[in-house]
């Protein structure tokens, strides 16, 4: 059984030297070494699954928590009739993330990083004075931090480019220990990102570190892990839309943990992960057999995440080259990258809201038009075990029957700005 963790099932492997530490709920990175590397969490039992109502939770077996926090909705995997049909296809299986409360589905805020904020979150040890969590979005992954530490009153600053707000609507008002700063209009996730340096420099104040936080790959592993225990296997297939590539590495983590597990088969699953074209670094970079991302100029990216439907895939800088990172996932699994423009992803998004019934997030739908094109070049048989991984969809449904309003920003900084104000200006929001 999951049931209740409170830290002790787990410690972290420090992937550059191989030492194993004692997890403070917040620690990134091994103490004695600066090349860029990952820490992996070892788990000491089995994976059970427990039962759906216990939300994330029911895979607390395999995620680095020491608690349980409420009003999280889990990864839902079902076998595909409707679109399988459609496709040919006779082994499609469906993990769906977002509101689809027909399905089991219950994120709110209809993506996948509802996974990653629930696991990060009860990462940390709840104490008052562990400080503010500091997280970097340009949308999908702040709509989930706030709705998290809301709920759970978790002080939080969240750092988005304040031309994104309107990606940060709620239901409710964010709870008063919930604080958004945005980096002034003209900016983009980048300069949001830098903001949220300058805020970290200060002291009471601490970053979630995104791929580097075992807690967030391993809470966004959990659409394999429910996968796994719906199909009674690991996939053959895994396809997903990539930004930064951390769910897909993720997802890789995931199933080299269930092969060692030994009840759910061997692991033959090969990642197949997406990108919006233009937007395509990192399909260019492995094309081009690159462990070094190929050099992509500032403006050129910004010009071209304008163009893309998807805009939570325009990451500059995955974590693609470190050890461990995509460009090592992808050749241990025998993956791939593939791309999909507006066009072909718009129709497959149509494609599924006709068969399947819910409405998909872009991202969700630039990996079902790259699936439709993988069948169609027979990179994958119409047999094989494929899991589709939907990592957002519902938010059509959700927001036709609730009312949701956009946040504001409770401080705006332009890109000039000194680290000690931002640090002291936005230290004060909490006085
Ligand atoms: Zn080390």
């Amino acid at each position: 059984m999951s049931g209740i963790k409170d830290g002790s099932h787990y410690t972290l492997k420090a992937m550059c030297c191989g030492k194993e530490l004692e997890d403070t709920g917040v620690l990134l990175s091994c103490p004695d070494c600066s090349e860029p590397h990952f820490l992996r969490a070892s788990y000491s039992s089995h994976l059970v699954a427990g039962n759906s109502d216990e939300g994330i939770y029911r895979f607390s077996d395999w995620l680095p928590v020491r608690r349980v926090l409420k009003g999280s909705g889990a990864p839902v995997t079902y076998r595909s009739r409707a679109l399988a049909a459609k496709l040919g296809m006779s082994n499609l299986w469906i993990t769906f993330n977002g509101w689809w409360p027909e399905k089991g589905a219950l994120m709110r805020t209809g993506s996948f990083k509802e996974c990653e904020a629930y696991s990060v979150c009860a990462r940390i040890p709840e104490a008052p004075d562990s400080g503010t969590l500091v997280v970097a979005s340009a949308g999908n992954t702040a709509r989930a931090f706030i709705r998290v530490c809301s709920e759970n009153s978790i002080p939080l600053a969240v750092v988005v480019p304040e031309d994104n707000l309107n990606a940060l609507w709620s239901e409710e008002e964010p709870a008063g220990c919930v604080k958004i700063i945005a980096s002034a209009s003209g900016s983009d996730y980048f300069d949001a990102i830098a903001l949220s340096n300058k805020l970290c420099s200060g002291s009471g104040f601490y970053p979630e570190g995104g791929a580097k936080n075992p807690a967030r790959r391993d809470g966004m592993g959990t659409t394999v892990l429910s996968a796994a225990v719906a199909m009674g296997e690991i996939p053959e297939y895994y396809f997903q839309a990539v930004g930064s590539g951390t769910g897909a590495i993720a997802a890789w983590e995931a199933s080299v943990r269930l092969e060692k597990d030994g009840s759910f088969g061997p692991n033959n699953m090969k990642l197949m992960v997406s990108q919006n074209s233009p937007f395509q670094i990192i399909h260019d970079s492995w094309k081009a057999d690159s462990r070094d991302l190929l050099p992509l100029g500032d403006d050129e990216a910004r010009e071209m995440a304008h163009k893309i439907d998807a805009k939570v895939l325009s990451n500059r800088k995955p974590p693609y080259s470190l050890p461990g990172g995509l460009f090592d996932a992808l050749k241990a699994s025998g993956g791939d990258v593939l791309l999909a423009d507006n066009a072909e992803a718009r129709e497959a998004g149509r494609l599924f809201l006709e068969t399947e019934g819910v409405d998909i997030s872009p991202e969700a739908s630039v990996a079902l038009a790259s699936l439709i094109m993988a069948l169609d070049d027979k990179a994958v048989p119409r047999d094989g075990k494929v899991m589709l991984n939907i990592t957002g969809g519902g938010t059509e449904l959700y927001r036709a029957s609730h009312k949701t309003k956009a946040c504001r920003a409770d401080l705006v900084f332009s890109n000039d700005a000194a680290p000690e104000d931002v640090v002291r200006e936005t230290a004060a929001l909490w006085s």
